[in-house]
């Protein structure tokens, strides 16, 4: 473990704070602080941006973002328990971290924080896609941040960067690929996580586009991809024939064979499919 400033190695600070890891809160810390710097480095130069840090725990991956040298940094954590070990790193760089104790779900913390902004997290599985979704959906776009650089289950992350044609390719790749370009950087096993947990993770960076790859509605474009994926197993005149009469017609005039499944269907084509839906 190598030292990136004058506190504690984290083990230290997990058994001085009783920081013991909850399962219902997803914790899997990480204690490397080289891995935690290279995961914050993912995120590219952070000296003239402020970082949201959703889920900061004990503090490795703040410690990190701080190392390598963010502006600022708001860490928001829903155990109470971190926030003394969080205190600490804050008086290392004074003026640089703000916390604040509450679940992320509950409050819209980009309201605190100066552009440019980016998000970085080690999140559980649940909350990190509901808020994944969350800040690809935001009511305009550009959106607020940059850039998001997330840790999830490599599952996850595969289903975020999938391609046409692969068994991953679904919902969450269309609406991350529309407006974003989105790569998995890094991989990581179960072990480099304390206590490991039972799948590998992977980080997945996402640099928001200036504008949609293609035009279209993104509440229509949604609603129709989340039906056609819903029965992913069907063809599409039969799992989107609820959303028009003539359903087989307008997915022809759009270029999509009506007997095409969901998996093999481009974004571009969702975004025709929408647009002419919509029309
Ligand atoms: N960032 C630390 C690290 O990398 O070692 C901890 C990562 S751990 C996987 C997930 C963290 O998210 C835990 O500290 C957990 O308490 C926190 N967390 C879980 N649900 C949360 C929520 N809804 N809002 C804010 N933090 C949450």
């Amino acid at each position: 473990m190598s030292t990136i400033d004058s506190l504690p190695p984290l083990r230290q600070v997990i058994e001085s704070h009783g920081l013991v890891a909850k399962k219902s809160l997803g914790q899997n810390f990480l204690l490397d602080l080289n891995l935690t710097s290279k995961i914050a480095r993912q995120a590219g130069d952070l000296s003239e941006c402020d970082v949201l840090e959703v889920g900061p725990g004990p503090g490795g991956l703040t410690r990190g973002l701080l190392a390598e040298g963010a502006r600022k940094v708001l860490a928001v954590e829903k155990d109470s328990r971190a926030m003394g070990a969080l205190a600490e790193i804050a008086e290392v760089y004074p003026g640089k971290l703000e916390t604040i104790n509450a679940d992320a779900l509950d409050l819209n913390p980009l309201d605190h924080l100066t552009p440019p902004i980016r998000i970085v997290a080690n999140l559980p599985y649940n909350v990190g896609t509901e808020l994944l979704v969350r800040w690809l959906t935001p009511k305009d776009w550009p959106p607020a941040w940059e850039s998001l650089t997330l840790m999830f289950q490599r599952e996850v992350a595969q289903r975020i960067t999938a391609q046409p044609g692969s068994k991953a390719y679904g919902r969450l790749a269309t609406l991350a690929q529309w407006r974003t370009q989105a790569t998995i950087t890094m991989e990581l096993p179960p072990e480099a996580f304390s206590p490991p947990p039972k799948v590998h993770s992977a980080v997945v960076h996402l640099k928001a586009l200036p504008e949609p790859r293609f035009p279209a509605d993104a509440n229509k474009l949604q609603s129709v991809v989340a039906t056609a994926f819903n029965q992913r197993r069907k063809m599409l005149r039969a799992s989107l024939k609820g959303l028009h009469p003539e359903i087989e017609e307008v997915l022809t005039s759009v270029g999509i064979k009506p007997t095409a499944r969901a998996e093999t269907i481009e974004l571009e084509a969702w975004c025709a499919l929408s647009r002419a839906l919509q029309g």
